[in-house]
Protein backbone atom coordinates (compact mmCIF):
# COMPACT_ATOMS: atom_id res chain seq x y z
CA UNK A 1 0.00 0.00 0.00
CA UNK A 2 1.51 3.13 -1.43
CA UNK A 3 0.85 5.80 1.27
CA UNK A 4 1.12 8.65 -1.70
CA UNK A 5 -2.18 6.67 -3.35
CA UNK A 6 -4.05 6.54 -0.12
CA UNK A 7 -7.47 8.53 -0.12
CA UNK A 8 -7.89 11.72 2.50
CA UNK A 9 -9.90 9.41 4.86
CA UNK A 10 -7.65 6.24 5.24
CA UNK A 11 -4.50 8.83 5.81
CA UNK A 12 -6.59 10.29 8.86
CA UNK A 13 -7.28 6.78 9.71
CA UNK A 14 -3.93 6.14 9.87
CA UNK A 15 -2.32 9.35 11.37
CA UNK A 16 -4.93 8.40 14.27
CA UNK A 17 -3.07 5.01 14.67
CA UNK A 18 0.15 6.25 14.73
CA UNK A 19 -0.03 8.98 17.11
CA UNK A 20 -1.48 6.70 19.71
CA UNK A 21 1.30 4.49 19.13
CA UNK A 22 3.36 6.92 19.26
CA UNK A 23 2.26 8.28 22.56
CA UNK A 24 2.27 4.22 23.92
CA UNK A 25 5.98 4.29 23.22
CA UNK A 26 6.34 8.12 24.46
CA UNK A 27 5.20 6.53 27.94
CA UNK A 28 7.70 3.49 28.17
CA UNK A 29 10.48 5.84 29.13
CA UNK A 30 12.72 4.37 26.64
CA UNK A 31 16.21 5.46 26.39
CA UNK A 32 17.96 3.91 23.01
CA UNK A 33 20.63 4.64 20.93
CA UNK A 34 21.09 4.09 17.08
CA UNK A 35 23.87 6.81 17.25
CA UNK A 36 27.39 6.09 16.70
CA UNK A 37 28.76 2.96 15.02
CA UNK A 38 30.60 1.03 17.94
CA UNK A 39 31.38 -2.65 18.47
CA UNK A 40 29.41 -3.93 21.12
CA UNK A 41 31.09 -5.77 24.10
CA UNK A 42 30.72 -9.31 22.41
CA UNK A 43 32.71 -8.22 19.56
CA UNK A 44 35.39 -6.43 21.45
CA UNK A 45 35.57 -9.64 23.90
CA UNK A 46 36.83 -11.60 20.73
CA UNK A 47 40.29 -9.85 21.36
CA UNK A 48 40.71 -10.03 24.76
CA UNK A 49 43.29 -12.39 24.43
CA UNK A 50 45.25 -9.32 22.97
CA UNK A 51 45.68 -8.92 26.70
CA UNK A 52 48.96 -10.49 27.82
CA UNK A 53 49.82 -11.95 24.25
CA UNK A 54 53.39 -11.11 24.25
CA UNK A 55 53.63 -13.38 27.59
CA UNK A 56 57.08 -11.26 28.02
CA UNK A 57 58.60 -11.44 24.82
CA UNK A 58 59.39 -8.48 23.49
CA UNK A 59 61.90 -8.63 20.83
CA UNK A 60 61.39 -8.73 17.33
CA UNK A 61 63.46 -11.29 15.08
CA UNK A 62 66.12 -8.12 13.71
CA UNK A 63 66.77 -7.88 17.66
CA UNK A 64 64.49 -4.99 17.85
CA UNK A 65 62.91 -4.67 21.99
CA UNK A 66 59.61 -3.09 21.15
CA UNK A 67 59.59 -1.46 24.76
CA UNK A 68 61.91 1.03 23.62
CA UNK A 69 61.78 4.02 21.82
CA UNK A 70 62.58 3.98 18.24
CA UNK A 71 60.99 2.91 14.60
CA UNK A 72 58.91 6.13 13.59
CA UNK A 73 57.53 3.48 10.07
CA UNK A 74 56.36 0.92 12.57
CA UNK A 75 57.47 -2.76 13.52
CA UNK A 76 58.25 -4.98 9.80
CA UNK A 77 55.42 -6.99 11.16
CA UNK A 78 53.13 -4.59 11.56
CA UNK A 79 53.54 -3.02 8.63
CA UNK A 80 53.43 -6.51 6.62
CA UNK A 81 49.91 -6.58 8.16
CA UNK A 82 48.65 -3.18 7.51
CA UNK A 83 49.43 -3.56 3.71
CA UNK A 84 47.55 -7.16 3.73
CA UNK A 85 44.63 -5.26 4.62
CA UNK A 86 45.07 -2.36 2.55
CA UNK A 87 45.99 -4.28 -0.77
CA UNK A 88 49.67 -1.69 -0.89
CA UNK A 89 53.23 -3.14 -0.42
CA UNK A 90 55.05 -2.91 3.17
CA UNK A 91 56.94 -0.33 1.70
CA UNK A 92 54.25 2.14 1.91
CA UNK A 93 52.91 1.48 5.22
CA UNK A 94 53.53 3.76 8.44
CA UNK A 95 51.68 2.05 11.24
CA UNK A 96 50.29 4.97 13.74
CA UNK A 97 48.21 4.65 16.91
CA UNK A 98 44.60 3.95 18.22
CA UNK A 99 42.99 6.34 15.45
CA UNK A 100 43.64 6.01 11.61
CA UNK A 101 41.30 9.22 12.20
CA UNK A 102 44.16 11.40 13.75
CA UNK A 103 46.55 9.98 10.94
CA UNK A 104 44.14 11.91 8.60
CA UNK A 105 43.77 14.66 10.53
CA UNK A 106 47.83 15.03 10.64
CA UNK A 107 47.89 13.73 7.22
CA UNK A 108 45.89 17.15 5.84
CA UNK A 109 47.45 19.76 8.47
CA UNK A 110 51.23 18.48 6.90
CA UNK A 111 49.62 18.99 3.47
CA UNK A 112 48.60 22.48 4.00
CA UNK A 113 51.80 23.45 5.80
CA UNK A 114 54.29 22.22 3.37
CA UNK A 115 52.31 22.65 0.62
CA UNK A 116 48.72 23.07 -0.04
CA UNK A 117 48.17 27.01 1.44
CA UNK A 118 52.06 28.12 0.11
CA UNK A 119 50.32 27.58 -3.69
CA UNK A 120 47.96 30.09 -3.35
CA UNK A 121 46.08 32.77 -1.07
CA UNK A 122 42.52 31.27 -2.62
CA UNK A 123 40.58 28.57 -0.59
CA UNK A 124 41.77 24.98 -0.32
CA UNK A 125 38.78 22.85 -1.50
CA UNK A 126 37.87 19.19 -1.28
CA UNK A 127 35.11 17.16 -2.67
CA UNK A 128 33.18 14.65 -0.69
CA UNK A 129 30.99 12.04 -2.07
CA UNK A 130 27.89 12.11 -0.28
CA UNK A 131 26.21 11.07 1.94
CA UNK A 132 29.60 10.62 3.76
CA UNK A 133 31.46 10.10 7.31
CA UNK A 134 30.80 13.18 9.22
CA UNK A 135 34.17 13.07 10.80
CA UNK A 136 35.89 13.49 7.36
CA UNK A 137 33.61 16.88 6.83
CA UNK A 138 35.14 18.14 10.13
CA UNK A 139 38.29 17.75 9.70
CA UNK A 140 38.01 20.31 6.90
CA UNK A 141 35.54 22.74 9.12
CA UNK A 142 38.33 22.29 11.51
CA UNK A 143 40.97 23.71 8.76
CA UNK A 144 38.61 26.17 6.71
CA UNK A 145 39.05 24.09 3.64
CA UNK A 146 35.70 24.59 1.40
CA UNK A 147 33.75 21.19 0.61
CA UNK A 148 32.16 20.33 -2.38
CA UNK A 149 29.58 17.52 -2.26
CA UNK A 150 29.50 15.07 -4.97
CA UNK A 151 27.23 12.61 -5.72
CA UNK A 152 27.49 8.96 -4.83
CA UNK A 153 25.88 5.74 -6.98
CA UNK A 154 26.46 2.20 -6.02
CA UNK A 155 29.73 2.02 -8.35
CA UNK A 156 31.15 5.22 -6.26
CA UNK A 157 31.72 8.65 -6.93
CA UNK A 158 30.25 10.23 -9.62
CA UNK A 159 33.78 9.96 -11.61
CA UNK A 160 32.52 12.72 -14.81
CA UNK A 161 31.23 15.47 -11.81
CA UNK A 162 34.84 14.18 -10.35
CA UNK A 163 37.02 14.85 -13.43
CA UNK A 164 35.09 18.24 -14.52
CA UNK A 165 35.34 19.85 -11.40
CA UNK A 166 39.18 18.89 -10.49
CA UNK A 167 39.95 20.17 -14.09
CA UNK A 168 38.62 23.32 -14.13
CA UNK A 169 39.71 24.22 -10.42
CA UNK A 170 43.48 23.84 -9.17
CA UNK A 171 42.12 24.85 -5.43
CA UNK A 172 40.52 21.12 -5.20
CA UNK A 173 43.26 19.71 -3.33
CA UNK A 174 41.78 16.23 -2.35
CA UNK A 175 38.51 14.26 -1.88
CA UNK A 176 37.47 12.14 0.65
CA UNK A 177 36.64 8.26 -0.31
CA UNK A 178 35.47 5.43 1.73
CA UNK A 179 35.65 2.55 -1.07
CA UNK A 180 34.83 -0.32 0.54
CA UNK A 181 31.42 -0.96 1.96
CA UNK A 182 31.01 2.91 2.47
CA UNK A 183 30.09 5.00 5.61
CA UNK A 184 26.74 5.28 5.40
CA UNK A 185 25.73 3.79 2.14
CA UNK A 186 27.72 0.57 1.83
CA UNK A 187 28.96 1.26 -1.92
CA UNK A 188 31.78 -0.54 -2.72
CA UNK A 189 33.82 1.39 -5.78
CA UNK A 190 33.55 -0.83 -8.78
CA UNK A 191 36.84 -1.47 -10.93
CA UNK A 192 36.19 1.70 -13.33
CA UNK A 193 35.37 4.01 -10.60
CA UNK A 194 39.21 2.90 -9.24
CA UNK A 195 40.58 2.79 -12.53
CA UNK A 196 39.84 6.57 -13.16
CA UNK A 197 40.95 7.67 -9.17
CA UNK A 198 44.32 5.91 -10.37
CA UNK A 199 44.63 8.56 -13.69
CA UNK A 200 42.63 11.49 -11.66
CA UNK A 201 45.69 13.42 -10.45
CA UNK A 202 46.81 14.01 -14.20
CA UNK A 203 43.49 15.95 -14.79
CA UNK A 204 43.86 17.94 -11.27
CA UNK A 205 45.69 20.78 -9.90
CA UNK A 206 49.67 20.18 -8.16
CA UNK A 207 49.69 17.98 -5.14
CA UNK A 208 46.27 16.52 -5.03
CA UNK A 209 45.31 13.84 -3.14
CA UNK A 210 42.80 10.72 -3.04
CA UNK A 211 42.29 10.07 0.52
CA UNK A 212 41.22 6.73 0.29
CA UNK A 213 39.77 5.87 3.98
CA UNK A 214 39.28 1.81 3.87
CA UNK A 215 38.38 1.85 7.26
CA UNK A 216 35.73 -1.20 6.19
CA UNK A 217 38.33 -3.21 4.01
CA UNK A 218 38.04 -6.56 5.86
CA UNK A 219 33.97 -6.03 7.11
CA UNK A 220 32.17 -8.22 4.89
CA UNK A 221 28.27 -9.37 6.05
CA UNK A 222 27.93 -11.54 3.23
CA UNK A 223 29.15 -14.70 1.90
CA UNK A 224 30.30 -13.04 -0.95
CA UNK A 225 32.79 -10.05 -0.65
CA UNK A 226 32.79 -7.21 -2.66
CA UNK A 227 35.92 -6.95 -4.74
CA UNK A 228 37.83 -3.77 -4.57
CA UNK A 229 41.01 -3.20 -7.03
CA UNK A 230 44.05 -1.69 -5.57
CA UNK A 231 44.40 2.07 -5.91
CA UNK A 232 47.86 2.39 -5.25
CA UNK A 233 49.09 -0.52 -7.80
CA UNK A 234 46.51 1.11 -10.55
CA UNK A 235 47.62 4.34 -9.56
CA UNK A 236 51.31 3.23 -10.16
CA UNK A 237 51.03 1.91 -13.91
CA UNK A 238 49.50 5.57 -14.42
CA UNK A 239 52.76 6.87 -12.74
CA UNK A 240 50.52 8.31 -10.17
CA UNK A 241 50.91 7.09 -6.89
CA UNK A 242 51.98 10.42 -5.13
CA UNK A 243 48.23 11.24 -5.31
CA UNK A 244 47.34 8.36 -3.15
CA UNK A 245 47.13 8.12 0.33
CA UNK A 246 45.23 5.06 2.26
CA UNK A 247 44.05 4.61 5.26
CA UNK A 248 42.86 1.81 7.60
CA UNK A 249 43.05 0.63 11.40
CA UNK A 250 42.13 -2.27 13.49
CA UNK A 251 39.63 -0.02 15.44
CA UNK A 252 36.42 -2.22 14.52
CA UNK A 253 38.75 -5.63 14.24
CA UNK A 254 40.45 -5.87 17.52
CA UNK A 255 39.83 -3.27 20.40
CA UNK A 256 38.27 0.54 19.14
CA UNK A 257 39.75 2.30 21.58
CA UNK A 258 43.38 0.60 21.67
CA UNK A 259 43.73 -0.53 18.21
CA UNK A 260 46.65 0.10 15.53
CA UNK A 261 46.11 2.05 12.64
CA UNK A 262 47.77 2.69 9.14
CA UNK A 263 48.65 5.01 6.19
CA UNK A 264 49.90 3.85 3.09
CA UNK A 265 51.68 6.35 0.76
CA UNK A 266 53.72 6.17 -2.28
CA UNK A 267 57.89 5.79 -0.99
CA UNK A 268 58.65 9.92 -1.65
CA UNK A 269 55.43 10.85 0.11
CA UNK A 270 56.19 8.25 3.15
CA UNK A 271 59.77 9.79 3.46
CA UNK A 272 58.80 13.27 3.53
CA UNK A 273 55.39 12.54 5.77
CA UNK A 274 57.93 10.47 8.17
CA UNK A 275 60.18 13.37 8.34
CA UNK A 276 57.39 16.04 9.89
CA UNK A 277 55.81 13.34 11.65
CA UNK A 278 59.11 13.47 13.79
CA UNK A 279 58.91 16.78 14.92
CA UNK A 280 55.73 15.29 16.98
CA UNK A 281 57.17 11.48 17.94
CA UNK A 282 59.46 9.34 18.30
CA UNK A 283 57.59 6.83 17.30
CA UNK A 284 53.64 4.88 18.41
CA UNK A 285 53.44 2.29 20.63
CA UNK A 286 55.42 -0.86 19.28
CA UNK A 287 54.20 -2.94 22.44
CA UNK A 288 50.56 -2.61 20.66
CA UNK A 289 51.93 -3.45 17.05
CA UNK A 290 53.39 -6.58 18.26
CA UNK A 291 50.16 -7.67 20.54
CA UNK A 292 48.54 -7.09 16.96
CA UNK A 293 50.70 -9.38 14.98
CA UNK A 294 50.52 -11.88 17.10
CA UNK A 295 46.75 -12.07 17.54
CA UNK A 296 46.03 -11.48 14.02
CA UNK A 297 49.74 -12.73 12.73
CA UNK A 298 47.78 -12.18 8.91
CA UNK A 299 45.51 -11.56 6.13
CA UNK A 300 43.89 -15.22 7.05
CA UNK A 301 44.56 -14.45 10.60
CA UNK A 302 42.48 -11.45 10.19
CA UNK A 303 39.64 -12.71 7.51
CA UNK A 304 39.46 -15.69 10.54
CA UNK A 305 38.85 -13.17 12.97
CA UNK A 306 36.33 -11.02 10.92
CA UNK A 307 34.27 -13.84 10.18
CA UNK A 308 33.21 -14.18 14.36
CA UNK A 309 32.42 -10.36 13.91
CA UNK A 310 30.46 -11.13 11.16
CA UNK A 311 28.33 -14.32 13.12
CA UNK A 312 27.73 -11.47 15.80
CA UNK A 313 26.90 -8.83 13.71
CA UNK A 314 24.60 -9.98 10.57
CA UNK A 315 21.96 -10.60 12.47
CA UNK A 316 21.77 -7.18 13.88
CA UNK A 317 21.48 -5.87 10.73
CA UNK A 318 18.96 -8.43 9.20
CA UNK A 319 16.70 -7.68 12.02
CA UNK A 320 16.86 -4.27 10.73
CA UNK A 321 16.38 -4.74 7.52
CA UNK A 322 13.88 -7.45 8.05
CA UNK A 323 11.74 -4.58 10.21
CA UNK A 324 12.10 -2.42 7.66
CA UNK A 325 11.16 -4.43 4.58
CA UNK A 326 7.60 -5.40 6.51
CA UNK A 327 6.80 -2.32 8.05
CA UNK A 328 7.79 0.08 4.88
CA UNK A 329 8.06 -2.18 2.28
CA UNK A 330 5.08 -1.55 0.11
CA UNK A 331 4.68 2.29 1.31
CA UNK A 332 7.19 4.17 -0.89
CA UNK A 333 7.59 6.33 2.20
CA UNK A 334 11.29 5.00 2.43
CA UNK A 335 14.21 3.25 1.01
CA UNK A 336 17.29 1.79 2.35
CA UNK A 337 20.48 0.29 1.63
CA UNK A 338 20.74 -3.32 1.88
CA UNK A 339 24.75 -3.73 2.84
CA UNK A 340 27.63 -6.17 2.11
CA UNK A 341 29.63 -4.95 4.65
CA UNK A 342 30.63 -1.89 6.98
CA UNK A 343 28.62 -0.98 9.85
CA UNK A 344 25.75 1.63 8.91
CA UNK A 345 22.45 1.59 7.01
CA UNK A 346 21.56 4.59 4.92
CA UNK A 347 17.89 5.27 4.86
CA UNK A 348 16.18 7.77 3.00
CA UNK A 349 12.94 9.46 4.19
CA UNK A 350 10.74 11.23 1.87
CA UNK A 351 12.15 15.08 1.10
CA UNK A 352 11.89 17.20 4.02
CA UNK A 353 11.61 14.82 6.57
CA UNK A 354 14.63 13.96 7.91
CA UNK A 355 14.98 16.11 10.81
CA UNK A 356 11.62 15.51 11.99
CA UNK A 357 11.94 12.35 12.27
CA UNK A 358 15.02 12.32 14.30
CA UNK A 359 13.50 14.87 16.42
CA UNK A 360 10.11 12.27 16.92
CA UNK A 361 12.35 9.90 18.24
CA UNK A 362 14.37 12.06 20.14
CA UNK A 363 11.20 13.07 21.99
CA UNK A 364 10.34 9.44 22.88
CA UNK A 365 13.73 8.07 23.97
CA UNK A 366 15.33 6.73 20.61
CA UNK A 367 18.51 8.41 19.74
CA UNK A 368 19.61 9.11 16.39
CA UNK A 369 22.91 10.44 14.18
CA UNK A 370 21.32 14.20 13.65
CA UNK A 371 19.92 14.67 10.42
CA UNK A 372 22.27 16.19 8.26
CA UNK A 373 25.42 14.54 9.44
CA UNK A 374 25.83 12.94 6.43
CA UNK A 375 26.59 15.77 4.71
CA UNK A 376 29.37 18.77 4.61
CA UNK A 377 28.15 21.08 7.56
CA UNK A 378 25.30 19.08 8.16
CA UNK A 379 23.49 20.63 5.55
CA UNK A 380 21.57 17.76 3.69
CA UNK A 381 19.63 19.92 0.78
CA UNK A 382 16.97 17.37 0.65
CA UNK A 383 16.45 16.60 4.23
CA UNK A 384 16.25 12.59 3.48
CA UNK A 385 19.03 11.13 5.07
CA UNK A 386 18.58 9.44 8.11
CA UNK A 387 21.93 6.82 9.03
CA UNK A 388 21.44 3.70 11.19
CA UNK A 389 24.54 1.76 13.60
CA UNK A 390 22.97 -1.53 14.44
CA UNK A 391 25.63 -2.74 16.38
CA UNK A 392 25.89 -1.63 19.91
CA UNK A 393 22.86 -2.24 20.73
CA UNK A 394 21.75 -5.63 22.21
CA UNK A 395 19.32 -7.16 19.85
CA UNK A 396 16.15 -6.61 21.75
CA UNK A 397 16.57 -2.85 21.89
CA UNK A 398 17.51 -2.60 18.69
CA UNK A 399 14.54 -4.29 17.18
CA UNK A 400 12.78 -1.29 19.35
CA UNK A 401 14.50 1.50 18.16
CA UNK A 402 13.38 0.06 14.56
CA UNK A 403 9.94 0.01 15.83
CA UNK A 404 9.65 3.60 17.12
CA UNK A 405 12.05 4.86 13.84
CA UNK A 406 9.36 2.84 11.57
CA UNK A 407 6.68 4.87 13.54
CA UNK A 408 8.14 7.71 13.32
CA UNK A 409 8.66 7.78 9.54
CA UNK A 410 5.44 6.63 8.93
CA UNK A 411 3.78 9.66 11.62
CA UNK A 412 5.48 12.04 9.87
CA UNK A 413 5.26 11.32 6.24
CA UNK A 414 1.30 10.97 7.10
CA UNK A 415 1.39 14.34 8.40
CA UNK A 416 3.55 15.97 5.81
CA UNK A 417 0.70 13.99 2.85
CA UNK A 418 -2.22 15.41 4.70
CA UNK A 419 -0.42 19.22 4.64
CA UNK A 420 -0.21 18.89 8.33
CA UNK A 421 3.77 18.34 8.78
CA UNK A 422 3.97 21.62 11.21
CA UNK A 423 2.77 19.39 13.95
N1 LIG B 1 36.79 6.11 8.73
C1 LIG B 1 35.50 5.75 8.63
C2 LIG B 1 34.86 5.73 7.28
C3 LIG B 1 34.75 5.43 9.77
O1 LIG B 1 33.47 5.09 9.63
C4 LIG B 1 35.38 5.45 11.02
C5 LIG B 1 34.63 5.15 12.25
O2 LIG B 1 33.44 5.11 12.30
C6 LIG B 1 36.73 5.84 11.09
C7 LIG B 1 37.41 6.15 9.94
C8 LIG B 1 37.43 5.93 12.41
O3 LIG B 1 38.53 5.10 12.39
P1 LIG B 1 39.57 5.05 13.59
O4 LIG B 1 38.91 4.42 14.73
O5 LIG B 1 40.70 4.25 13.04
O6 LIG B 1 39.99 6.48 13.89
Amino acid sequence: MNYADLPTTDLEQLETTLTEAYSAFKSAGLNLDLTRGKPAADQLDLANELDGILKGFYLLQDGTDVRNYGGLLGIPEARQLGAEMLDCRTEHIMVGGNSSLNLMHTYVDFMLQSTWRTEADSPIKFLCPVPGYDRHFTICEHFGIEMIPVDLSNTGPDMDQVEKLVSEDPMIKGIWCVPKYSNPGGETYSAETVKRFARLAKQAGNNFRIIWDNAYAVHHLADQHDPLLSLMVEAEHQKNEDSVVIFGSTSKVTFAGAGISFIGLSPSNLSAFEKYMATSTIGFDKVNQLRHVRFLKDAEGVAAHMEKHRALIAPKFKAVLDALDSELGDTGIANWSKPRGGYFISLNTRPGLAGKIVQLAGEIGVKLTPAGATYPYGLDPKDENIRIAPTYPTTSSLKQAVEVLITCIKLASVRQLLGNDHE
